[in-house]
């Protein structure tokens, strides 16, 4: 039988406000446990919460650039359950009224799919603290510092078929939330992470099977993997005739393979009842449309922009605007004079290369744009050739280094002095009368190594287009000494 996998998806985002969402305590990642906490976000009693009002902002614009509808009159609701990182007993979410309902994102898989992800909901709710087990002493350590960080949860349809399509809507997801500025979206730091709720189906079917939810997957190649791990378990288990329970479980990355956690909750097992101490949210048209005008110019407009102005293919508008960093500095080389298809290859091969390399992100990386406008400039005018600009590159990458002192330290400038290219040539001829003969015996090949010899006598740092050429006229000469 042929299987279908359903998936949706719940994604929690940790918005990029300063504060947290009910108190004035830092949301800065890491410090010394205990340290960014209060009263309000350890849940004493007595204290009242006060809603930051960043919080409803960045909500509404991440809900309208997934072209969602507001919820003009919302409330929070109170999730109960106890558990010993909230130690409130209850976490403030939104049940009954959620701030954003029914969005669409259109996506495109790498295979080059197209479809739409369809959003069920977005709401906001505070983030609880963190648990450190310590196996040693048989103890577990509470630090409350994310406590009340404040959270977007967006919950799809299940409208997902495979890990391709999830990945490809995580990637627009996270793309549009980084050009909004509300999230930075550090998956590493967990402020993207995913539930995954998945089923599998005989094909064709149109009723949904049992599903499973595994929980907090924050990497791309976990949730591919779990993804994959989950829907051959199913399918296995049916096929047996055993039946899939509806459970929450658990990802192991290490062991590869998912672990039944506990039997899933349903919305009435943590008896949630409207917020009592904070009253109800009546957002205006006026708000609406200054948030509407406030929002910045997406990927999507940037690559039509850049076709138009600049005249670059598709395929690259679209790699230079897959992060707002990247973009950012695109735009910074052109408007420092650069060449825009010469800044975008630039871009596109050597610094997503050195990104990639170094497991970073765009908005991390440390070279200016000055320095690569210098770098293309260096070549330009010939004073690198290309290969040699690379290896600089490489060089001042990570700490955005000084590019004229790497190449006066190193020797590296172009040797452009004709008299040093042609006594490499005539020293490249002298010693290799072979592959003379070669290539006046008709072996094409026996060029390359000439011009490789010469390249080599001069550390690399000819310019080849030279090189070629004086080879080239020397090898006439030489057939013309021949006919003689
Ligand atoms: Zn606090």
């Amino acid at each position: 039988m042929t299987w279908e996998t359903v998936i949706g998806l719940e994604t929690h985002v940790e918005l990029a406000t300063k504060t947290k969402i009910f108190c004035s305590c830092t949301t800065a990642f890491g410090g010394e446990a205990n340290t960014h906490c209060c009263p309000v976000c350890t849940g004493m009693p007595g204290t009242l919460p006060v809603l930051n009002e960043s919080v409803l902002e960045f909500a509404v614009k991440a809900g309208l650039a997934l072209n969602g509808d507001i919820t003009r009159f919302c409330r929070f609701d109170r999730k109960n359950y106890f558990y010993p990182d909230l130690p409130k007993a209850y976490q403030i979410s939104q049940l009954y009224l959620p701030i954003v309902r029914d969005g669409r994102v259109p996506i495109r898989t790498p295979s080059g799919l197209e479809k739409v992800i369809r959003i069920h909901e977005l709401h906001m709710e505070e983030d609880a603290g963190k648990l450190v087990h310590d196996p040693w002493l048989d103890q577990t350590k509470c630090d409350y510092n994310r406590c009340g960080v404040p959270l977007i949860e967006i919950v799809t349809e299940p409208d997902f078929r495979s890990a391709e399509e999830v990945v490809a809507y995580l990637e627009k997801l996270r793309s549009t939330l980084q050009y909004l500025g509300v999230s930075d979206c550090k998956m590493q730091e967990g402020s993207l992470r995913c539930d995954v709720n998945l089923s599998v189906r005989p094909a064709g079917s149109e009723e949904l099977g049992t599903r499973t939810e595994m929980k907090n997957l924050n990497s791309f190649k976990a949730i591919s993997r779990s993804i994959a791990y989950e829907t051959r378990r199913q399918i296995e288990l049916i096929e047996e005739g055993k039946r899939v329970i509806q459970e929450t479980r658990r990802w192991d990355d290490n062991k590869d393979a998912t672990f039944a956690m506990r039997s899933k909750e349903n919305a009435q097992d943590y008896r949630y009842f409207p917020e009592p101490d904070i009253p109800p949210l009546e957002l205006s048209e006026e708000y609406l449309d200054h948030l509407r005008a406030g929002l910045p110019e997406m990927a999507e407009e940037k690559m039509t922009r850049y076709q138009a102005d600049y005249g670059l293919p598709e395929y690259d508008t679209q790699m230079l605007t897959g992060q707002k960093a990247l973009a950012d500095f695109f735009e910074s080389t052109v408007a420092l004079g650069a060449d825009p298809k010469q800044a975008a290859n630039w871009i596109m091969g050597q610094v997503l290369g050195q990104l990639s390399a170094r497991g970073l992100e765009a908005k991390d990386m440390k070279l200016s744009p000055r320095t690569l406008v210098h770098l293309i400039e260096l070549v330009r005018t010939g004073k690198l050739n290309r290969n040699t600009a690379v290896k600089v590159f490489e060089a001042v990458f990570a700490d955005d280094g000084d590019v004229d002192g790497y190449v006066k330290a190193h020797g590296l400038e172009q040797v452009s002095d004709p008299g040093a290219v042609a006594g490499a040539v005539e020293a490249a001829f002298a010693a290799n009368p072979q592959s003379v003969a070669d290539f006046h015996s008709g072996k094409e090949k026996a060029f390359g190594f000439l011009v490789g010899q010469v390249m080599r006598q001069l550390k690399g740092r000819a310019d080849p287009k030279a090189v070629n050429e004086a080879v080239r006229k020397k090898l006439d000469e030489a057939k013309c000494g021949l006919d003689k």
